[in-house]
């Protein structure tokens, strides 16, 4: 059985006064951390005040780290940083990031065994821009992402690599795969994973469906048999939006 993880994606938003007013309204409020797993990601300067405040139920993880442990990399975050202040998770591979910041498959795999090196739980995002879905190519995309993204990952680190779904032209744009594209995109990646281990280690491995999800469509997605949670970005700035998607996860795995 895996256990949901819905995380919140902040992106540029929120500031101080903002993050902290956010964490006082859902703290009293969130599942369980056993039954749902809740995160938010924040901008790098929020982490440690949200850590600090964050509640038993939540964890705090990052949008972004650098695949080094120290150096000269001006602006940069450390891995070894993160863990030291508390957080637990890292989105690695946005498309954001691969859009505007030149990440690549590369880059995402050394974060990937980065982050893991230093405890942080990886969420790696993969997904097709609209062009490849348009001619068919979706899977096959999908699936070289994730292998990239896997490279030299081993079968017992999998259990604690999260990867989102997250087709680019569902990002920030209101339109949401439909819960079937979106569960047989999830397959093809659990089968990706079976063919680089085995199928007992892909069934362990946490996959999110990502692309304008909100609380409307957040219980459908959820309901399909491989989506496993959901990386959530404009919904998740609302307390009380966050607090509806966490509360339809906890009734699902209730029924
Ligand atoms: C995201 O930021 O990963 C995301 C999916 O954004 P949105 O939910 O706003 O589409």
């Amino acid at each position: 059985m895996r256990k949901i993880v819905i995380a919140g994606n902040w992106k540029m938003f929120k500031t101080r006064d903002e993050a902290l007013q956010f964490i006082y309204n859902v703290n009293m409020e969130i599942p369980n951390r056993e039954m749902v797993e809740s995160v938010i990601c924040a901008q790098a300067p929020l982490l440690r005040d949200l850590v600090k405040r964050q509640g038993d139920n939540l964890r705090i993880g990052a949008q972004n780290m650098h695949e080094k442990s120290e150096g000269a990399f001006t602006g940069e975050v450390s891995a070894a940083l993160l863990e030291n202040i508390g957080v637990r998770y890292v989105i690695i591979g946005h498309s954001e990031r691969r859009e505007h910041f030149g990440e690549t498959d590369e880059s995402v795999n050394k974060k990937l065994h980065q982050a893991l090196r230093y405890g942080l739980t990886p969420i790696v995002c993969v997904g097709e821009p609209l062009a490849v879905r348009e001619k068919g190519e979706t899977d096959a995309y999908v699936e070289e992402q994730t292998e990239k993204a896997l490279s030299g990952v081993k079968a017992d680190e999998m259990e604690d690599v999260v990867i989102a779904y997250e087709p680019i032209w569902a990002i920030g744009t209101g339109k949401t795969a439909t819960p079937e594209m979106a569960d047989e995109a999830i397959k093809n990646i659990r089968q990706t994973i079976g063919r680089i281990h085995d199928a007992g280690t892909a069934d362990k491995v946490r996959i999110l469906y990502g692309g304008s999800v909100n609380t409307e469509n957040i219980g459908e997605l959820i309901a399909m048999e491989d989506i496993d949670g959901a990386l959530v970005g404009g919904a998740s700035l609302s307390a009380k939006n966050f607090l509806k998607m966490l509360s339809i996860a906890h009734e699902h795995i209730n029924k």
